[in-house]
């Protein structure tokens, strides 16, 4: 299958069958996004739901954040992976926002990457979900299902290979929409391990099912048939 095909049934698929796809991260501004992309770095989104009511109640503004220590921040967010050090970075993320963005999330990458915590997956996010602009954060579900789907080449080794590519094929107008479909549908369909290729809608298009699961499917033996009903008396 030629790749733009591969690509265009991919976006049918999504757009007919989830056509507002949208963050699992729950947020109230963007600040309170960026904070929370911040603590969802190998970290589930569920577990940062958990805990950001009660750090949000206690810092609800950039301000709060920079008057804070790390040592305030930690006790808050123990409980997601890397602590110590989410907990430097939303310090200096607090001060540097107050300092030199008039406590405003900047809305472009250059700034954002001098966020201390942000690099360019969460740049992108918060481009993609808060100013909608056209942006594919490539994270570990992103990178994983564009390689199995086969929308992206195997030289593709680096997160910004792959987002390079996925924007080369995808209309500027669904990049943020697309972004969301691959990571939702790497975290319940195309799960890491052993993806759940039986209840997947997109085994037609991919290139991972036609190589490892369709040939296994042709090669099983056939089931002898049921023995037939002795005549009803
Ligand atoms: S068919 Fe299997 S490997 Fe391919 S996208 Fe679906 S779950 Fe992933």
């Amino acid at each position: 299958m030629r790749k733009a095909e591969r690509f265009q049934r991919f976006l049918e698929y999504f757009t007919t069958h989830f056509p507002e796809p949208e963050t699992e991260l729950q947020y109230g501004s963007p600040y309170e996004l960026i904070v929370s992309v911040v603590l969802s770095a190998q970290c589930t989104d569920k577990r940062v739901n958990q805990i950001t009511p009660e750090l949000f109640r206690q810092f609800p503004t950039p301000a709060h954040l920079a008057a804070a220590t790390a040592d305030d921040i930690f006790p808050l967010i123990r409980s997601v992976s890397y602590p110590n050090n989410k907990a430097k970075h939303l310090a200096g993320l607090g001060r540097l926002l107050v300092e030199e963005f008039n406590s405003e999330v900047p809305s472009n990458l250059e700034d954002l990457q001098r966020l201390p915590g942000v690099g360019r997956k969460t740049a992108n996010v918060v481009m993609s979900v808060i100013y909608n602009q056209p942006a594919m954060a490539v994270d570990t579900h992103v990178f994983r299902v564009s390689h199995r789907l086969g929308l992206v080449s195997k030289a593709a080794k680096t997160p910004l290979a792959v987002e390079k590519e996925l924007v080369r094929y995808i209309p500027t107008e669904l990049i943020p929409k697309a972004h969301h479909w691959l990571i939702l549908h790497g975290r319940y369909i195309c799960v890491a391990r052993t993806p759940k290729c039986a209840v997947c809608p997109l085994t037609s298009i991919c290139a991972y099912y036609a190589r490892q699961i369709a040939p296994l499917l042709e090669n099983l033996p056939s089931l002898p048939s049921a023995p037939e009903l002795p005549p009803q008396a």
